[in-house]
């Protein structure tokens, strides 16, 4: 079966930024540019006024699609959505994770902001080749060369630049392309195509020493590069310099800049040109490790259609029109419609029913997908967000994709019967959508409990509920889902023995419990000797340990981070069981909890505050008295950006505070950081308070 689409001609890719860095605007120009492309020739394409409408409509929700599939010349390009806001941290993740490149959108003015910098470590962590676009040089006070130099200061990348901005802030025109030295004008208007025009008689140095310096910097970083400069300059070619800059972008030595306006239209085309160009595509990107399930083996899943199906799904959505879509990115083989597959990660046969190519205004039915693609799948059922798609025959799984726990939780309350029904549905589909975000019910109070990342993130969720289920509900107050530890290794007894009469219980462990690192979770391990315990009888005992775990001695918040070793024991003939253990592994953990100095933990939340200088002495004041911790604070040009530690428990309410503190003119971001022990005496108080709600 030949390829639909040839490999090297794919680019899955994210566009990312900083809020109002015109990511939104960027998006669809490139949607509308890559889209007139592939209208070309359809004169019969209905012109009214409704078919607009219903066509911008469904543009707008595919504009929201997890990944929109478009095609620039001879490529395919894939855009994967990430959200703006830090606030979703885990969802940028997901994006990161199965994208081959990406497009970082700044701003001109204001030049590399605090939150970019949180995004640009995440693409480092996932070592994501990048280009930058320097957005917004139309604006007053744009300045591409100063935002060059916090690309270098800030976020300690190697910038270099492949265009110069042709005009101005309110004189703008276009860019002047440094590698082929062509300088391209644009219109405002979309609908006129780019007009190359002559290099300005008064640029032409500037322009000559600016390639120059691209040709040099190309030379530091890419060896071959390095030979054609020293042995002869003048016979560098454009094909050479092409190649190099993919090289040095590819493995992610340096970055490529370039600059241009969104909204008035300019510049979209040669970023595009620029994203087929030096960005990977899927054979460039080293192949990726997968697990064998049955042998634990590490195995090469090749970008080869040849080899055996492995596909990591990273995005559940309900659709409006569809239903529940599974995005999955495939990284090795191909799959058909119709297909029997296996979710390895949930150890579940399921079956692919439509696959579905979203494009910018029309979704594609396809009856296969090959490796590289980008899908929405409908049919899978008990697929969710990091899980592995195999082919039945040679099970494999990916590492997951690891999102944090959530640390805050709000109990809602359906305000009519009518309510009530949807309301369960609502919340459902949303933690369906949303892995960081949690639903729970509690049966003493009947009440639903809703947790997830932050109040911003709950906010969001509760609002969505009215928005689109029609939901309306009542919504207490926030709880901070505090956890427990241990200090000190203990080794504890756990004994579960009833033998009165008939048959008994017999289960006995000795474990030794230690305090582990944090956010290490849970480790067990076994180091039974001479059979003291039966094997069959390990299992139970490790069970009863977790069971243990969902309520510490403290305040019966659940107990991490801790290495639980089963040392010695006993057991009968006759009288022991599964139970029995399992019982006795839960009392050994309730003992371990309260002998081994137990303490209480809280999230902590990192908060940027970015405000005029002037009011940064009250909002430090502020910070402080919420027990937060400043880390960081940074000046410029009158604006002041503030980054610190606060416990979660304090940041309640923090977006009316910082109104009035600063007459509206603050903008921050808070985000889970870490859990971190409560001091001693307010440990007491929530304990106590605690226990006067149970
Ligand atoms: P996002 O938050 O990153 O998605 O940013 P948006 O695309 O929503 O843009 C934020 C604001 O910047 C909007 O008011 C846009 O109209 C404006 N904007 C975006 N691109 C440009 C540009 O190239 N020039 C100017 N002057 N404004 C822009
Ligand atoms: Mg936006």
């Amino acid at each position: 079966m030949p390829r639909s689409f040839p490999l090297e001609l794919i680019r899955n890719i994210a566009i990312i930024a900083h809020i109002d860095a015109g990511k939104t605007t960027t998006t669809e120009r490139i949607l509308f540019y890559t889209g007139r492309t592939h209208k070309i020739g359809n004169v019969d394409e209905g012109t009214t006024v409704m078919d607009f409408m219903q066509q911008e409509r469904e543009r707008g929700i595919t504009i929201k699609a997890a990944a929109t599939t478009t095609q620039w010349g001879e490529h395919r390009i894939n855009i994967i959505d990430t959200p703006g806001h830090v606030d979703f941290t885990a969802e940028v993740e997901r994006s990161l994770r199965v994208l081959d490149g990406g497009v970082v959108v700044l701003d001109a003015v204001q030049g590399v902001e605090a939150q970019s910098e949180t995004v640009w470590r995440q693409a480092d962590k996932y070592r994501v080749p990048r280009i930058c676009f320097i957005n917004k040089m139309d604006r007053t006070g744009a300045n591409f060369h100063r935002t060059i130099e916090m690309i270098k200061d800030r976020l300690h990348a190697i910038p270099i630049a492949i265009q110069l901005p042709l005009g101005a802030e309110e004189n703008y025109q276009g860019v002047i392309d440094l590698v082929e030295m062509k300088a391209w004008r644009f219109s405002n208007s979309a609908e006129e195509s780019a007009e190359e025009v002559k290099i300005p008689d008064e640029m032409l140095e500037t322009v000559k020493q600016a390639r120059y310096d691209m040709i040099e910097r190309l030379g530091e970083s890419d060896d071959r590069m390095m030979e054609s400069y020293l042995s002869n300059q003048d016979k560098i070619t454009i094909t050479d310099i092409k190649s190099a800059l993919r090289r040095v972008t590819v493995a992610n030595k340096c970055v490529l800049v370039l600059c241009g306006s969104s909204l008035k239209n300019k510049g979209i085309q040669n970023l595009l040109d620029a994203v087929v160009d030096y960005l990977p595509s899927p054979l460039d990107m080293p192949a990726l490790q997968a697990i064998n399930v049955k042998t634990e083996e590490k195995v090469i899943s090749p970008p080869e259609d040849g080899a055996p199906l492995v596909a990591l799904a990273f995005k559940v959505v309900t659709d409006p029109y569809m239903g529940r879509l599974v995005y999955l990115r495939l990284y090795s083989g191909r799959v058909d419609s119709g297909a029997t597959v296996l979710n390895s990660t949930r150890d579940k046969r399921e079956r692919i029913g439509r696959i579905v190519l979203m494009h910018a205004n029309h979704r594609e039915e396809i009856n296969e997908a090959d490796t590289g693609s980008i899908v929405a799948i409908l049919g899978l059922k008990e697929t969710f967000t990091g899980d592995t798609i195999c082919s039945s025959e040679k099970p494999l799984v990916l590492e997951s994709i690891r999102f944090p726990e959530p640390v805050i939780a709000v109990a809602v309350e359906p305000r009519t019967r009518a309510d009530q029904d949807k309301l369960g549905e609502a919340l459902r589909k949303m933690s369906d959508e949303d892995p960081t975000f949690k639903v729970d019910y509690n049966d003493e109070t009947g009440q639903m409990i809703i947790s997830g990342m932050g109040e911003l993130h709950l906010d969001v969720i509760v609002s969505r509920m009215l928005t689109e289920f029609g939901v309306t509900a009542k919504v207490g107050n926030p709880q901070v889902a505090y956890k427990e530890t241990i200090t000190e290794q203990v080794e504890v007894e756990g004994r579960f023995v009833r033998q009165s009469g008939g048959h008994g219980q017999y289960g006995h462990v000795w474990v030794k419990f230690e305090p582990l690192d944090k956010s290490q979770g849970f480790e067990f391990v076994e180091a039974i000797k001479g059979g003291t315990i039966p094997r069959k009888f390990i299992g139970p005992v490790e069970k009863g340990i977790k069971d243990g775990m969902q309520s510490g001695s403290l305040g019966g918040f659940p107990i991490v981070d801790i290495k639980a070793t089963l040392f010695d024991g006993s057991y009968h003939d006759v009288d022991s069981s599964d139970l029995a253990f399992q019982m006795a592994g839960s009392l050994a953990m309730k003992e371990g909890a309260r002998r081994g100095k137990p303490v209480l933990l809280e999230p902590i939340m990192k908060m940027e505050i970015m405000a005029p200088e002037q009011f940064m002495g009250d909002l430090i004041g502020d910070i402080n008295s919420r027990r937060g911790h400043i880390e960081n604070i940074d000046t410029r040009s009158g604006m002041t950006t503030i980054h610190a530690k606060v416990p979660l428990a304090q940041t309640f309410g923090y977006s009316t505070v910082i109104r009035s503190l600063t007459q509206g003119r603050a903008n921050y971001s808070l985000e889970f950081s870490h859990y971190q022990q409560v001091p001693r005496d307010l440990a007491e108080e929530i304990v106590n308070k605690g226990r006067g709600n149970a």
